[in-house]
């Protein structure tokens, strides 16, 4: 695309004091800005050439004749030379079609999006028929979704935490461990979510950090532009999270929430950022994987971007009252202002209880759908399983995770978790969450003599 850069040059007046060249080696950028103003004006001007696209359109031609002639119509508008569908601006039959979705989809800040993502971005600026199909068409067809994305697995039953009531108060935080180590020694990424707006920070980290070095980034990366939270949920294990507590909060009287302790599934949401995470990495990275680091900003961006399921509005637009520009906004010619864009900062109290409402029923819709769509799988004590250590390093695309066993089930804490009988030298807590737990199937039919609970419950009769 053609970008043309407009540079206004502001006249500098006061003087220059002469410094020996030992001391002057490097004038860095801000000692530059100093000196002069700079304006950096974009305007994608690529856009232009529509407007001798509209008369000849299949799809736009008659209107455009008819706005020409002034006739009457609601739906449509000339401005500035485009058609306009209400605010939106009418995208002739031509390349710039496909181009757009493309851009919508894999370009700068989008970071491959999935479909509905992709279609809303699209659908918030532009207009033509079939819209859709187009965009779904492309991002099914996507070579790098389909070699860089992951499936995910569904068990075990959803427990929503409690609804937060405002942003950036109860927050998750949790770690994507195993990545390869970067240029700067980066081998992790801390992942801190607002459970009220959704809204992500990515923050690259080392494995060895300790609850010390943790907190020091949290402070520095999330307290910085947030405040303190009310409550924080992790699946990190509990010494590890009380440590990080008491380094940063010693004199807070806040409530600490602990998935692992007090809720036996970890929490939905961390899981699906990180999942969201991963495929937008992994896109973005693709054959380079040790870029991850460099890619990170893109993610969080296009993450905070896309529209979450859960509250239907992008991050970005709870936390900010607006979504911040991308480069599909400054290629719409003229600027359109929005009257909802005006009045939203208005609103925003109303929007932030509306925002919880759906929450609500976000959560109550998930549930109900993640419940039927989840195979309820109960063990019995004494059943033969295999479980899955999750916290083991590998590489970020096949996340390498151990399994053990077969080995016995040995006390249901509740449905969604047991404790096995790990072996001693296994250095990991024996309770899991049944999303790891795997019926054990032996290698032949040889039956295994397992004592069961079974045998209480359900044999009737012969004694
Ligand atoms: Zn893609």
């Amino acid at each position: 695309m053609h970008v043309r850069w407009l540079m206004f040059l502001q006249k500098f007046s006061f003087s220059i004091k002469h410094k020996p060249g030992s001391e002057n080696r490097v004038a860095d950028a801000l000692s530059r800005k100093r000196n002069l103003l700079i304006q950096l004006q974009t305007e994608i001007t690529v856009l232009e050439c529509l407007k001798d696209l509209y008369s000849e359109d299949p799809d736009f031609g008659t209107i455009w004749q008819q706005c020409q002639n002034e006739q009457n119509n609601t739906e449509y508008g000339i401005r500035h030379g485009f058609l306009f569908n209400q605010n939106k601006l009418s995208i002739p039959v031509s390349s710039w079609r496909q181009q757009l979705v493309r851009e919508a989809h894999g370009g700068s800040l989008s970071a491959h999006a999935g479909r509905e993502n992709t279609l809303r971005a699209l659908q918030e600026r532009f207009f033509w028929p079939r819209l859709r199909r187009d965009v779904f068409r492309l991002v099914d067809s996507c070579h790098i979704c389909q070699t860089y994305k992951g499936g995910a697995q569904n068990t075990g039953l959803y427990m929503p935490l409690p609804v937060p009531d405002s942003i950036w108060e109860d927050l998750s935080l949790d770690f994507v461990l195993g990545l390869p180590r970067t240029k700067r020694g980066n081998d992790s990424i801390m992942v801190v979510v607002d459970r009220f707006s959704k809204m992500a920070h990515f923050i690259s980290c080392k494995k060895t950090a300790n609850a010390m070095h943790i907190a020091h980034l949290f402070f520095n990366e999330i307290v910085r532009l947030h405040g303190l939270p009310r409550s924080l949920t992790s699946d990190r294990d509990v010494k590890f999270i009380s440590h990080f507590w008491q380094e940063l909060w010693k004199k807070l009287g806040t409530d600490i929430r602990l998935s692992s302790a007090y809720h036996p599934q970890t929490d939905v949401q961390t899981e699906v950022v990180n999942r969201t995470l991963g495929n937008m990495l992994r896109c973005l990275v693709q054959e380079r994987p040790k870029q991850w680091e460099e890619a990170l900003s893109i993610a969080e961006f296009a993450y905070n971007a896309m529209t979450n399921r859960s509250t239907g509005k992008p991050p970005f637009c709870i936390v900010y009252t607006k979504a911040p520009n991308i480069a599909l906004n400054l290629t719409v010619l003229p600027k359109c202002k929005s009257a909802a864009a005006s009045s939203f900062t208005d609103r925003y109290k109303e929007m932030l209880e509306e925002v919880r409402q759906q929450i609500i029923k976000a959560n109550q819709r998930y549930k109900e759908a993640a419940d039927t769509h989840r195979r309820q799988r109960l063990f019995n004590i004494g059943d033969l399983v295999m479980v899955r250590l999750r916290r083991e390093p590998g590489t970020y695309s096949k996340l390498a995770r151990r399994k053990i066993g077969p080995i016995p089930i040995n006390a249901k804490i509740n449905d969604n978790a047991y404790t096995v009988a790990l072996p001693p030298d296994c250095n990991s807590s024996p309770t899991f969450n049944v999303a790891d737990i795997r019926a054990y199937t032996p290698p032949d039919d040889a039956v295994i003599a397992i004592s069961s609970s079974e045998s209480s419950s359900s044999e009737v009769g012969e004694d």
